[in-house]
C-alpha cells in the first residue's frame, strides 16, 4: 500500500503505518522548480544562470548597515514589533506614500515580512477563501499557484500572448483585454500581477495596468500587484504602481523584496503594503505563523532605505545605477545566446531574458525521460552536457498552457561579467561544433 511503513517495535512486531501522512491540500505541489534545477546545476557545476540571484555583492552601503545592526547592542538580536520594525515601516510609508501618491501610515498599512513568499503566502492566506477565483497571469511566478492551491482558492489562468512578428521585446507580449474580460465571474476575489514580470521581462504600460484596475474596480476584485523588480527598468520604461491608479489604492497589495531592492536576496526581508483594511487580515496570518522577522536584517534594510531616499533620483543612487549596470548584463547576455542560435526576447525590465530554442537542435539522450516537455528536456542537456544552467519556461505556466511555450527558456543576466563571459564561451564552442 503507498504510504505503508514498517517499523520494528521493541516487542518484535511491527508497527504499520497505513494512514495517508499529508494534507490533501499538498497534492501535486511536491515538486518544484527552484530545489530541481539548482540542485542539478550544482551537480553539475555548471555556470548558473539558471536562479535568479545576483552572483555578486551588494552595495557597501548596505553591507555596512548590516554590520553596524549586527553589532548594535543586545537588542538588536532580540524580537522587534511583530509587524515590522519601527524605522523600517515609517521608511517603507515615507518612500512608498511618495511613490503612490498617497499617505500611507507605517503601523497600518504595511506588514514587513521573510521576503516576498511570504508577504504573497500571507495575502492569499489572508484573502483566498475556499471556492474563491483567483486570476494569474501567464506566465507566472510559480509559487502563485501552489500558494491559491493551500489557500482553497481556484486557480484561473489568463495566458500573456506574443504579439506575431518578430516578437523581440518583452512589451509585445500582450494581454487581450476581452478575454481577461472574460475571466471575471462572481466568484472573483483576486488578479495576481506581477511588473515587472518573471520570467518575460514585461513592464506593463499605464494603459494596460488601466484595463485590470477598471475590471478590478467593476467586480470589486483585490489586485495583487508583485512589484520584487520595481527599480529595474531599462531603456526608458517605467515602472507604474497600480495602487497609484485612481480607485485602486483601497484594493491593492503590493509586494516588494529588500533581496531583490539591494542584490541581496539573502536577506529575506519582504514587505506587503496597501490599505489597513486588508493588511490587518495579513498580520493575522503573519502573527499566527512567523510574528516576526529578523531584527537586524530590517534595521540595516531601513538603513539601506533611508539612504536611498535622500539622493532618490540623483545619479549616485543605487536604484539609478543598478539598471545602467543591468542594462549592459542584459545586451551582452541577448548577445551571447545569438551566438548559439536561440532567440531572445529583450526584456524591459527583472532579471531574466526568455529566448526561443526552436531553431536549435540537440540530442537529449537516454538520461533525460522524453516524456518531459522539450523546453525541460533542452535546460537539462544544457547543463549536463553544455555546463550551462537555465530554467524552462513551461514552469511559469499552468499545465494546461505549458505545452504553448515549449519553445521557450529562461536566463539570468544579473551575474558577474566573468559568469556571462564563461556563458559566452559555452555559447562560442558549440557553435563551433554545429
Ligand atoms: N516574486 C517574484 C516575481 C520573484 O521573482 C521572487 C523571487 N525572488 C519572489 C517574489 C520572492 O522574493 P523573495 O526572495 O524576496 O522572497
Ligand atoms: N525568484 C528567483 C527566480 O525566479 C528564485 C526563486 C527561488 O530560488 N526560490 O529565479
Amino acid at each position: 500500500m503507498e504510504g505503508t511503513i514498517c517499523m520494528p517495535s521493541r516487542y518484535g512486531r511491527p508497527i504499520i503505518m497505513s494512514r495517508q501522512m499529508h494534507a490533501r491540500r499538498l497534492e501535486g505541489i511536491d515538486k518544484n522548480i527552484w530545489v530541481e534545477f539548482t540542485q542539478l546545476a550544482a551537480d553539475y557545476q555548471a555556470v548558473n544562470l539558471g536562479q535568479g540571484f545576483p552572483d555578486f555583492a551588494p552595495p557597501k552601503f548596505l553591507q555596512e548597515a548590516f554590520c553596524k545592526a549586527v553589532s548594535g547592542g543586545g537588542l538588536m538580536h532580540q524580537y522587534t514589533r511583530a509587524f515590522g520594525h519601527p524605522s523600517l515601516v515609517t521608511i517603507l510609508a515615507q518612500l512608498f506614500g511618495r511613490l503612490v501618491g498617497h499617505e500611507i501610515q507605517p503601523l497600518e498599512d504595511v506588514l514587513v515580512t521573510i521576503g516576498a513568499y511570504q508577504a504573497l503566502f500571507c495575502t492569499f492566506q489572508a484573502l483566498v477563501d475556499e471556492g474563491d477565483e483567483v486570476i494569474i497571469i501567464e506566465p507566472f511566478f510559480d509559487c502563485y499557484q501552489p500558494m491559491v492551491k493551500m489557500a482553497g482558492g481556484k486557480q484561473v489562468y489568463m495566458p500573456l500572448r506574443p504579439r506575431g512578428g518578430s516578437n523581440l521585446s518583452s512589451g509585445d507580449w500582450v494581454l487581450c483585454a476581452e478575454e481577461l474580460a472574460s475571466k471575471f465571474t462572481a466568484k472573483t476575489k483576486a488578479i495576481v500581477i506581477n511588473t515587472p514580470n518573471n520570467p518575460t521581462g514585461k513592464v506593463y504600460k499605464t494603459e494596460e495596468l488601466q484595463v485590470i484596475a477598471d475590471l478590478c474596480i467593476k467586480h470589486d476584485v483585490v489586485c495583487i500587484s508583485d512589484e520584487v523588480y520595481e527599480w529595474l527598468t531599462y531603456d526608458g520604461a517605467k515602472h507604474v504602481k497600480i495602487a497609484s491608479l485612481a480607485g485602486m489604492w483601497e484594493r491593492t497589495v503590493t509586494i516588494g523584496s529588500a533581496g531583490k531592492t539591494f542584490s541581496a536576496t539573502g536577506l529575506k526581508v519582504g514587505w506587503a503594503i496597501g490599505p489597513s483594511r486588508l493588511i490587518k487580515h495579513l498580520k493575522t496570518v503573519h502573527q499566527n505563523s512567523i510574528y516576526h522577522c529578523p531584527t537586524a536584517a530590517q534595521v540595516a534594510v531601513a538603513e539601506g532605505f533611508q539612504t536611498e531616499y535622500d539622493r532618490l533620483g540623483h545619479p549616485e543612487s543605487y536604484f539609478q545605477q543598478l539598471p545602467t549596470l543591468f542594462t549592459h548584463k542584459r545586451n551582452k547576455l541577448a548577445a551571447c545566446l545569438e551566438i548559439a542560435g536561440l532567440r531572445p526576447t529583450l526584456p524591459e525590465g527583472g532579471y531574466f531574458m526568455i529566448a526561443d530554442i526552436s531553431s536549435v537542435s540537440f540530442d537529449s539522450d537516454d538520461s533525460i525521460s522524453q516524456d518531459e516537455p522539450l523546453d525541460y528536456r533542452f535546460v537539462k542537456w544544457l547543463i549536463k552536457k553544455k555546463g550551462l544552467a537555465a530554467i524552462p519556461v513551461s514552469a511559469f505556466y499552468s499545465p494546461e498552457h505549458g505545452k504553448e511555450v515549449q519553445n521557450y527558456v529562461r536566463f539570468c543576466f544579473t551575474k558577474e561579467d566573468s559568469t556571462l563571459n564563461a556563458a559566452e564561451d559555452i555559447m562560442k564552442k558549440w557553435a563551433s561544433e554545429k
